[in-house]
């Protein structure tokens, strides 16, 4: 390692290496050099926190408090830089000492507390309100052991755990003096007093809620975000009198059984499950974010009647419902408001946002466990339950078979998503699509009731960290172009269109493709030891591992081609590259035999002289915002095949698109906003809509053994799944999948539509490869509009409309 130029920077590094790792410039570890800066990034960030906290409270800025179980965050160290404007220093400072910055920021592990697309929204809604300089904290769980790593042995998936917190994390920030008590279980005791009806909570088992803060930077703005995530502690954690009366193992189990609380994150996507220690996870990061807000309000305000005016919360999904009944009990048992009193303030400051119309991912509570766990709660649940019920009765007098759909306990169970609806002032679609769902299926009984509670607000993603960060290539071409105005403006990605005749651009645009090509073959060698063809096209699917997303269909299309290369050899051209990344929820036996079946594809065609050389299948292991990072840039075709009406948004969608990707997808969740954007010759879409889903689900004129008896070229691709041509598995390995595609699970047809989309999707598919191929230019117009188009989709965009209609927050300015 040379040293030559001390730039402040690089003084302010071996300051902290000296300090905190007694370490030199010349003898530190790229761990201890990463930490050193990273300290220093920490500090610049930390003054503008602080700064911009004390504003805040000084000039009594309303704020939003976006409660989510899942934060999906990444790694923080570039997006801090590029956010603060000082990656250019910490560039040169570590060019000095012979060091990529990118090389350094690696050594952070990804924050990967969440599993998919939700999590993923709130690390991009942080990031936006901290842009938009809007008041905010994110509130939700610090587990210790976040998703899953996934590796690939012999073609299956194998799960590791993700000890991201083993090495510490510089950008958090423990609050102990902010700790707070949430109760579990015991019993409530009702009295009468001052002819008010009082319910004190006994016997109930005490865990420690401790607050921990990680800043979320904006770019070029004031206002940081705050992270607010809970750990869990058991109370009297050295409790003297058990360890003196000699009961070390029982003050042992008893620290094991609250600390385990956030110990990991579940691993399920889109399929909910009611198991009780996640009931306890929901519990406890609501409890203590409502305590902790009305504490805080107290103290500024005195009074809580107020609280409306000053914090609006927005609940991601129905996991953290159950601040709702919370906050009632902190009300009325703790500061002795009227049910009433206390409905109102609720019923004003909450929002709900749905991700999900998918029956068996909407979230329900066994009766009897949930009120073993939590009692009180259980009471309030009722209650509301009970008028809610009255309610409704008057609107629909009579009607009992709409009254208990639309109840919040029924049958034995408590339903999330109703509770949500009942009482949150506002409940919203993740795009336009999905918000006419929820209007005219999920909540139509409740939406002709109250119109005037349902929106849509189209999902976004942050281009800070999806383009300047993952695509700095694309970014300096973009500033070179039409000046660095668009980072802050997304309004300003449109100026790009006037240059999508522009040859030179268009030239200099392919250029800055070929290298993030070059830039994923370097990573997947490194990581896998994967070649790949650079000079192939790159399509990729990278997205959570369902049956709805239909990874199958990808697979059958790839079966397809190997097919038709068999007869002609000229049927593949220019080489083509299939890219999967997907983590199977561990439980999701079938999500996991698509994985096998997708690498077990990759072993027939990638050695197979007649495919060989033409088409490659890669699996990425671990797909995470770090993997995403690298993959997302390199892509020439988006996979966005969804069955359409089950999709509610997708996100990954809109990153693709925003570099220069093109789409091929069906009509479902934010696709139809992307065509909508770039216009029919810019896209390729296929397969059913949404209205002839729905037509085939009512008259079940859906027969999968149609299309298998009357298309060979379907017949033969879902053939190979049974007849023992793939390599190194028996041919019933696939049984499972094959009969799922002909007979579904109980009435006689694939609920996703599989072979009913293929033939449309070969076709489709054809189209867009002839394009690539046979007229280059045009190929590159399209993925520049793609780009030019995108704006719309940063989450800067979804953010000025969610404070617009619902939040209504001042900027702090
Ligand atoms: C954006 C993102 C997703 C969501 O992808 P969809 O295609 O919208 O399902 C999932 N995982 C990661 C790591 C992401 O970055």
């Amino acid at each position: 390692m040379k040293s030559t130029k001390q730039t402040p920077e690089v003084k302010a590094i071996a300051g902290k290496l000296k300090r905190h790792f007694g370490k030199t410039l010349e003898n530190a570890t790229r761990e201890e050099l990463y930490k050193a800066s990273a300290m220093c990034i920490r500090d610049e960030v930390v003054d503008k926190w602080t700064a911009a906290n004390a504003a805040v409270e000084k000039k009594g800025l309303k704020k939003v408090y976006y409660m989510s179980a899942e934060f999906l965050m990444g790694r923080a160290y570039i997006n801090n830089l590029v956010n603060l404007g000082l990656l250019e220093r910490y560039k040169t400072a570590f060019a000095n000492l012979g060091l990529d910055v990118e090389e350094v920021a690696s050594q952070e592990r990804d924050a990967g507390l969440g599993n998919g697309g939700l999590g993923r929204l709130a690390a991009c809604f942080l990031e936006s309100l901290a842009t938009l300089d809007l008041p905010a904290m994110g509130c939700g769980i610090r587990y210790e052991y976040g998703l899953f790593k996934q590796r690939i042995i012999d073609g299956e998936q194998v799960e590791m755990e993700d000890n991201w917190l083993e090495d510490g994390c510089v950008w958090e920030i423990e609050r102990p003096d902010e700790e707070v008590e949430v109760h579990f279980g015991g019993e409530i005791v009702e009295t009468w007093t001052d002819h008010k009806m009082k319910a004190e909570h006994k016997n109930y088992y005490t865990v420690m809620a401790v607050p921990y803060d990680m800043p979320v930077v904006g770019y070029k703005s004031r206002c940081p975000a705050t992270l607010r995530l809970w750990s869990a502690r058991a109370k009297d954690r050295f409790d003297l009198k058990s360890f003196n009366s000699g009961d070390y193992m029982q003050a042992m189990q008893e620290r094991e059984a609250a600390e385990v609380i956030s110990k990991v994150l579940y691993p399920d996507d889109s399929h909910e499950q009611g198991k009780q220690l996640r009931l306890k996870q929901f519990y406890f990061m609501t409890s203590a974010t409502m305590q902790n807000l009305v504490r805080t309000h107290k103290e500024r305000h005195g009074d809580l009647h107020s609280l409306p005016n000053y914090v609006a919360v927005q609940i991601n999904d129905t996991h953290p419902t159950l601040a709702m009944p919370e906050l009632m009990r902190i009300l009325m048992d703790e500061e002795n408001y009227t049910w009433e009193e206390a409905y109102n303030i609720v019923s004003r400051m909450f929002n709900y946002t749905n991700h999900t119309i998918m029956a068996e991912a909407l979230e329900c509570w066994e009766e009897g466990m949930f009120k073993t766990l939590l009692p009180r709660i259980y009471s309030i649940v009722q209650e509301l339950n009970q008028r809610y019920c009255e309610k409704l009765n008057r609107y629909y007098p009579g009607d009992m078979d709409r009254i208990s759909n639309m109840a919040i306990v029924a049958y034995g169970q408590i339903r999330m998503a109703n509770l949500c609806v009942a009482v949150a002032r506002r409940v919203n679609g993740v795009s336009q699509l999905h918000g006419a769902i929820l209007k005219n299926d999920l909540f139509a009984d409740s939406y002709k009731i109250y119109p005037q509670k349902y929106l849509a607000i189209t999902n976004g993603i942050t281009h800070r960290r999806w383009l300047a960060v993952a695509n700095p290539a694309l970014t300096k071409l973009m500033t070179e172009t039409i000046g660095d105005g668009f980072i802050k403006d997304y309004r300003q990605f449109d100026k790009l269109m006037e240059y999508t005749e522009d040859e030179a651009f268009l030239e200099k645009f392919a250029a800055v493709k070929q290298q993030n090509k070059q830039r994923l073959a370097d990573y997947l060698l490194k990581k896998q030891g994967i070649e790949v063809n650079v000079n192939s096209i790159f399509d990729v699917q990278a997205k959570r591992l369902h049956e709805y997303k239909r990874q199958l269909l990808k697979c059958l299309h790839i079966l397809y081609l190997y097919n038709s290369l068999q007869q002609n050899p000229d049927a593949v051209t220019t080489p083509i590259t299939f890219f999967f990344a997907a983590k199977a929820a561990p439980g999701y036996a079938r999500a996991k035999s698509i994985i096998r079946l997708i690498n077990t594809i990759g072993e027939l065609v990638n050695n197979d002289p007649a495919t060989k050389g033409k088409l490659q299948v890669v699996f990425i292991e671990n797909y995470e915002v770090s993997s995403a990072e690298v993959l997302i840039p390199a892509t020439d075709i988006s996979e966005q095949l969804s069955t359409a009406g089950l999709e509610a948004s997708g996100t990954g969608n809109m990153k693709f698109m925003m570099n220069g990707a093109v789409t091929i997808g069906t009509m479902d969740g934010a696709n139809v906003e992307i065509y909508d954007q770039v216009g029919p010759e810019n896209i390729y879409i296929f397969g059913a809509n949404v209205k002839e889903i729905k037509t085939m689900q009512t008259y079940k004129t859906y027969r999968p053994g149609e299309y298998f008896e009357k298309n060979l070229d379907v017949r033969a691709a879902l053939d190979r799944l049974i007849d023992g041509t793939l390599p190194g598995v028996s041919a019933h390995r696939f049984s499972d999948l094959y009969q799922s595609l002909l007979f579904g699970d109980y009435d006689g047809a694939d609920k996703y539509f599989v072979l009913h989309d293929l033939p449309s999707y070969i076709g489709k598919f054809a189209r867009a490869y002839k394009k690539y191929c046979t007229d280059p230019k045009g190929w590159q117009k399209m993925a520049a509009i793609n780009t030019a188009k995108s704006g719309v989709f940063s989450s800067d965009r979804t953010i000025t409309e969610y404070n617009d209609k619902i939040w209504k927050l001042e900027k702090l300015k």
